[in-house]
């Protein structure tokens, strides 16, 4: 049996702790924040009308099997703590100037019908196409790179990719460049490049190996939680208590402790004393892992681009607005956007909040996040990640938030949905405000954008690893679930 510390109480962090006692470990969560779920947060605000609960994070659950596999591995059926919907339409995509809207849902035939009833034939087989090659990335990520550490690109290089899988993959090419290539319909390249975002990265810089993204979404589906997606983190925690993980809120690791080579501990902040510790599991972001909490800070070697962070409105809204679940607003012009959103100073471009976004509306049809007869909005823009370096918006410079807020609500306006009279409240949360909660980098949504290699599972010194977001295999509840796999797998049963 070790004795396991795990920095942060993310849904990285619980499922790790979970999974590492259920396997005879001692294991305690050191988290720093009074609650626990990190991005998957939740708020609440009370009016004379009644109680509103907005998720603040992730509004899409994907891939559910690995949630499932989550429980049973620890000993329990997943059903028993959620309550999993089905969204059809998964999202309903509102493309710039007027013309249909097109609905995504968990049936390929029926989305390809969908699109061919949309945008005609021609797309609809573009589509088809682009869908057979999705499924063949899909299958090679999942079985060579999606359960298992990769620690290198050598790790990467060496695996046994079939000649079929690296034509799929298309090394080196971009999303954007697949998109070009498989779709003629301007409106099916947005909705690909769209997928870029959910990773963090820029489409144009993306890789095509990306495509799994839409294929894991649109093959296995996309799923609210009843009560709020919050509800995962209240699951996990309580899996935890009962298999006997200790859980401390409002606990701040200050340094890791290392010496000779492998860990021995870690120091919270206004303790003197030491948590001694055989094996530590750090579910705070990588990059801050490397410079902040190791004895001698170190580089990461494979950080690549980092993540776009997301700006928020939680919306009271009176009335029924007649809303699908989840709709996205595209833009006009979507490069301006990422060229704002991101920022390419080799271009002379400085990123800065755009001014007419992509902009996602999520309304859940669920009468326990909102007083009758109202509705709770969620609504995110991506947005540069705060700070004063290139490439980052100072999210704090005063009024920035409530213009920007302004703005959004009018871009929503012109593109047909004016709530602007009907609100009994807004509230804001800036990238700023996401890094101040859960200390991710300049409130970067997903760590460390990009490709397939992130900084890896296995840390720098014997007996520390990685789980989260910010390290392999990436961002979003299912990624992050399964890099918990992966590590209390490394780590091996205590007998
Ligand atoms: C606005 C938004 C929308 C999103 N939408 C979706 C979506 O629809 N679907 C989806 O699948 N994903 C979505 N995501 C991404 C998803 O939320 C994240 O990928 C996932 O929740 C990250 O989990 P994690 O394990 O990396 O931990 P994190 O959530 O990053 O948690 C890390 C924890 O570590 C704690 N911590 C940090 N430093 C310390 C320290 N020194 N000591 C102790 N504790 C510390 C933090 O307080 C935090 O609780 C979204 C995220 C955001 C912000």
């Amino acid at each position: 049996m070790a004795r396991i510390v795990v920095i942060g109480a993310g849904v990285g962090g619980l499922a790790a702790a979970a999974r590492l006692a259920v396997t005879g470990h001692e294991v305690t969560v050191l988290e720093r924040a009074g609650t626990v779920g990190g991005k998957l947060g939740r708020h609440r605000h009370d009016t004379p009308e009644g109680s509103w609960h907005f998720d603040t994070g992730p509004s899409l659950l994907t891939l559910p099997q690995v949630f499932h596999d989550l429980f049973e591995a620890t000993g329990a059926k997943l059903d028993e703590y959620l309550d999993l919907v089905p969204l059809d339409p998964i999202v309903r995509h509102v493309f710039p100037g007027g013309g249909p809207a097109l609905d995504s849902c968990a049936d390929p035939a029926e989305f390809t019908a969908r699109v061919g009833a949309a945008f005609g034939d021609r797309a609809a087989a573009d589509w088809q196409r682009l869908w057979r090659r999705a499924g063949r990335v899909w299958a090679a990520s999942h079985r060579d790179v999606l359960r298992r550490t990769v620690d290198s690109p050598r790790d990467l290089a060496a695996l046994a990719w079939r000649l079929g899988d690296l034509a799929a993959i298309g090394p080196g090419r971009t999303l954007r460049g697949l998109s070009r290539r498989h779709l003629a319909d301007p409106r099916l390249r947005m909705l690909l490049d769209r997928y870029a975002t959910y990773t963090g990265a820029d489409p144009r810089r993306a890789p095509a190996a990306l495509v799994a993204v839409p294929y894991a979404e649109l093959a296995y589906g996309g799923w609210y939680l009843r009560g709020g997606l919050g509800t995962l983190a209240d699951a996990l925690l309580s899996r935890c208590l009962d298999l006997g993980v200790v859980v401390r809120t409002g606990a701040t690791v200050t340094r890791i402790d290392a010496a000779g080579g492998r860990v021995h501990g870690v120091r919270l902040a206004g303790m003197a004393a030491p948590v001694p510790a055989d094996v530590v599991v750090a579910n705070v972001d990588a990059l801050t892992l490397y410079r902040d909490l190791l004895p001698t800070p170190r580089r990461l070697a494979a950080l690549t681009d980092r993540s776009l962070a997301g700006f928020v409105l939680l919306l009271g809204v009176r009335g029924d607005s007649g809303l699908a679940h989840h709709t996205v607003f595209f833009p006009r012009d979507h490069d301006a956007e990422f060229d704002a959103v991101f920022g390419d100073p080799g271009r002379g471009v400085r990123a800065r909040p755009a001014p007419d976004p992509t902009v996602f509306v999520t309304v859940a049809d669920d009468p326990a996040v909102r007083p009758a007869g109202h509705e709770a909005w969620f609504v995110l823009v991506n947005a540069a990640r705060h700070g004063t370096a290139a490439g980052a918006v100072d999210w704090r410079r005063p009024g920035l938030a409530e213009a920007y807020a302004d703005r959004i609500l009018d871009v929503l306006a012109e593109r047909g949905v004016d709530v602007r009279d009907r609100l009994a409240f807004r509230e804001i949360r800036t990238p700023a405000d996401l890094d101040a909660a859960t200390g991710a980098p300049g409130g970067a949504i997903y760590g460390t954008a990009g490709g397939l290699l992130r900084p890896a599972n296995r840390g720098p010194v014997a007996g520390l690893w990685l789980v989260g977001g910010s390290s392999h295999p990436g961002g979003g509840l299912p990624m992050v679930t399964l890099s918990a796999e992966i590590v209390a797998d490394a780590v091996g049963p205590a007998w």
